[in-house]
């Protein structure tokens, strides 16, 4: 068995340590003489893993009982829709435009109510962050929805928008449990697992209990209500069971290895290892303004275009792999998640300096 150092941005990579739990479990979880794949999602035994898992983020992420947690399917993608659907009382929505993201939440919420931009940071290729101390929140919006974490373009909110006491509604799936946040500051924190916790195939959406609708909305499917998914323990129709099982191991680890904190702690020893390098060099350039870098996605370039594949082919041949950046960007982006161990950005680091030599 060989295991690359695997720069992903999603799906991404995961700790060890869980893969091989679920290898350990796979044919016979605990003694019950099957897979978690293959269990009824009504046994006691998935109750257990779902409720286990559920009391574990809560633990993790100290969320307040007034909170309800959904495994939900369809990807962070279908949060672009269920959040309209579902928040909706004005029918309007403020939006903070900071990358791809943000802008496919936008647009697709403007199919449901009056979607307003409020700041975008697209002028510059979104290499930044809008100030948002002071922004022309509407008077009866529904919420202010940002993208806290920006995957492709590698720049993150270090302070969040004063929504001047609108409910604040946030797309984590790139910084999901990568550090503490304070739960209470958001009305509905929202997540695909596949960059930092999971296997894709489940979505978990963190929402405050008044913001759930408690009559039937007529014109919203009953699968995309959020009632139907809160009253019923994320357990109305068959959930993506083995997915939630893996997030459930993740959490496990998080827990074993010191909690968001401690993850903190790692993620910006790891992400400082790789700016320091793309400051002192005068080859690779980072592309975001430093104020605003995200410590889960880092972008950079060379500035010359078969240089930057010639990177990406040479680093995947020594064992980094996925390294090319999204095409709109261009360039590399090193995504270092949770699970991307501090070797794996020394190697990089290395390989970066090596490379550097060789073909300034
Ligand atoms: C990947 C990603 C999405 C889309 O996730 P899907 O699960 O593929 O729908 C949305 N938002 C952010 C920030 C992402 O990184």
């Amino acid at each position: 068995m060989s295991r690359v150092y695997n720069f992903s941005a999603g799906p991404a990579v995961l700790p060890e340590e869980v893969l091989k739990e679920a290898a350990e479990q796979m044919l016979d979880y605990k003694g019950c003489g099957m897979s978690v794949m293959e269990m009824s999602h009504r046994s006691k035994m998935f109750d257990d893993i779902i409720k286990e898992a559920e009391a574990d983020i809560r633990e993790l992420m100290g969320i307040p009982d007034n909170y309800k947690v959904l495994f939900l399917q369809g990807g962070a993608s279908l949060q672009f829709s269920m959040i309209p659907m579902n928040l909706k009382k004005n029918g309007v929505a403020d939006f903070i435009v900071t990358g791809n993201w943000a802008k496919k939440a936008y647009q697709e919420a403007g199919r449901f109510l009056t979607a307003n931009k409020i700041a975008s940071s697209e002028d510059k290729t979104f290499t930044y962050i809008p100030d948002c101390s002071d922004l022309p929140i509407s008077e009866n919006a529904d919420y202010v929805y940002i993208c806290q974490n920006n995957t492709i373009y590698g720049t993150t909110y270090h302070k969040l928008p004063n929504t001047k006491g609108k409910t604040l509604v946030s797309d984590v799936s790139s910084c999901f449990l990568s550090a503490p946040i304070n739960v209470s500051d958001y009305g509905l924190i929202f997540g695909g697992v596949q960059k930092n916790v999971g296997p894709a195939g489940v979505c978990i959406t963190i929402i405050r209990e008044d913001l759930i609708p408690q009559e039937d909305l007529k014109d919203v499917p009953v699968m995309l209500q959020y009632k139907t998914h809160a009253d019923n323990d994320s357990l109305y129709n068959t959930p993506p069971c083995w997915g939630i099982y893996i997030c459930g191991q993740v959490f496990k680890w998080l827990k074993r290895n010191g909690g968001l904190a401690e993850m903190e702690k790692r993620n910006i020893e790891k992400a400082n290892i790789l700016y320091d390098y793309l400051d002192s060099s005068d080859f690779f350039k980072g592309t975001v303004v430093k104020e605003d870098r995200s410590i889960m996605n880092v972008p950079f370039v060379i500035g010359d275009k078969d240089l930057e594949a010639k990177f990406v082919a040479e680093a995947k041949a020594a064992g980094l792999e996925n390294l090319k950046g999204h095409r709109t960007v261009g360039g590399m982006r090193a995504s270092i998640y949770n699970a991307m161990p501090k070797e794996g950005v020394e190697k990089l680091v290395e390989f970066m300096a090596d490379f550097e030599k060789k073909n300034k």
